[in-house]
């Protein structure tokens, strides 16, 4: 436990404390770091504090003590949870959401329904390790109060509301759509279209960077029920763009790979039987050139309802309790078609009940290339994460795939045993869905 105290003035110096965190012994492979505060770190940049409640305002001035302080948590793989006392702290876990990017896990607690810390801790890890249910500082009212249709979260301020609005109220909007079409050797195309939509004003859920919101899009002479996702506002437009075109181009060569896979799976009698169908759900960038000055961007892609699951990440995590043995052997499928130059792991996505079909969401590739796929892709050590988890199963065996140096032969690894690095996963919360099927 580091304490970090200073009396003088309503701020604290959390900085200092939080780097005292860097040089503990980390000898575990799952790394926890519980901050409970009160009061904002010194510096102007961590809050809003009047001037006098601050000796110490031009404190990290340009961000750089913070910015380095979580580039070292992030190499330590650390969960961050934050138990939130007071609002003061909200501008300095906003600023600590940037240091981080997506890159690690802050996950809120809320200190008034949990009597007992360790409890909670562990059922949190264990949800967001084994049901996706985990994102950056994830706004349990909206899972609290469903009653409530609009609530305000408190980190990030920004207002939600939860049911899909009238959509005759909402005005129709003609934008630009950017989809990516890939050839055999995975490499991708641009076409671009138009089409018209119809977008929620307020946001119906949060990731750990981007928002949800409902909207409508139209195929034809009929409205298709989408979500449209759209990155929280930390970057420039023009990063923004790049970052979107990253997701496309992850999901798209994902998906790509999954139709080979699929086919593969016909040609093969043996256990075919437990073998199931892989499919990414397509995802589109819309922008709208026509908003004064701005660009605003969107993925745009189909609502589905069902409950979502996540079997793998990105950092060599198994759900042992969904085995989604057909996942596993084409994470390491996709390794061997693309001669070791990828893989397609962090396998999320929606449980839609024929049994048949897994309908998957927002992969990562790590990729031998690092200048695609954006930050998650964590290259070779990414792929080599991998395959210190991964068991051969019976899929495997069928399709012959080889195992690699030093891949385990006994399953070492328990749902614990591995923390990953929170991407993007949304709560679509069942209970808020359920409403719109
Ligand atoms: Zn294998």
């Amino acid at each position: 436990m580091v304490k970090y105290e200073y009396g003088g003035d309503a701020c604290e110096d959390v900085l200092g404390g939080l780097q005292k965190i860097i040089h503990l012994q980390w000898n575990q492979p799952v790394r926890i770091l519980i901050h409970v505060a009160d009061c904002p770190s010194h510096g102007r940049r961590y809050h809003d504090l009047p001037e006098h409640k601050d000796h110490y305002l031009s404190s990290d001035n340009d961000g750089t003590i913070g910015q380095e302080l979580f580039d070292k948590f992030v190499q330590l793989d650390l969960k961050y949870f934050f138990g939130r006392l007071t609002s003061h702290t909200d501008k300095m876990m906003e600023q600590f959401i940037q240091f981080g990017q997506k890159r690690i896990s802050i996950e809120e607690i809320n200190l008034k329904n949990f009597q007992n810390l360790l409890p909670f801790i562990v059922e949190s890890i264990s949800r967001s390790i084994s049901k996706t249910t985990s994102s950056l500082l994830k706004s349990h009212s909206i899972v609290e109060n469903n009653h409530q249709n609009t609530k305000i979260s408190r980190i990030s301020r920004i207002s939600f509301d939860s049911i899909e609005p009238d959509w005759l109220n909402i005005p129709m909007k003609k934008v630009q759509v950017i989809k990516y079409q890939c050839n055999d050797q995975l490499v991708c195309e641009q076409i671009n279209q138009s089409t018209n939509i119809k977008i929620a004003e307020k946001p119906f859920a949060e990731g750990a960077m981007r928002l949800a919101f409902y909207g409508l899009m139209q195929n034809k002479d009929k409205w298709e029920k989408v979500v449209l996702k759209k990155y929280k506002k930390i970057h420039n437009d023009i990063d923004m763009k790049e970052k979107y075109l990253e997701l496309l181009d992850c999901q798209t060569i994902a998906d790509h790979l999954a139709q080979e896979f699929n086919k593969l799976s016909l040609s093969t009698n043996e256990s075919t039987s437990t073998m199931k169908k892989i499919k990414f759900i397509m995802t589109k960038l819309v922008f709208d050139p026509e908003s004064e000055g701005n660009v605003h961007f969107f993925t745009i892609e189909r609502f589905i309802d069902g409950s979502y699951k996540k079997f793998s990440n990105n950092a060599g995590y198994v759900n042992h309790e969904d085995p989604a043995v057909t996942l596993q052997a084409f994470s390491h499928w996709t390794y061997e078609r693309t001669n070791g130059n990828m893989i397609v792991v962090d396998l999320q996505g929606i449980d839609i009940g024929d049994n048949q079909t897994y309908l998957l969401t927002d992969p990562c590739i790590h990729s031998t290339d690092l200048t695609r796929f954006g930050r998650t892709n964590l290259g070779k050590p990414g792929i080599k994460r991998f395959f210190e988890t991964h068991i051969c199963n019976s899929i495997c065996q069928t399709l012959k795939l080889k195992m690699i140096e030093n891949q385990s032969v006994t399953k070492t690894s328990s749902k614990y045993d591995s923390y990953f690095i929170e991407k993007k996963s949304f709560i679509i919360n069942k209970s808020i869905s359920s409403k719109h099927s």
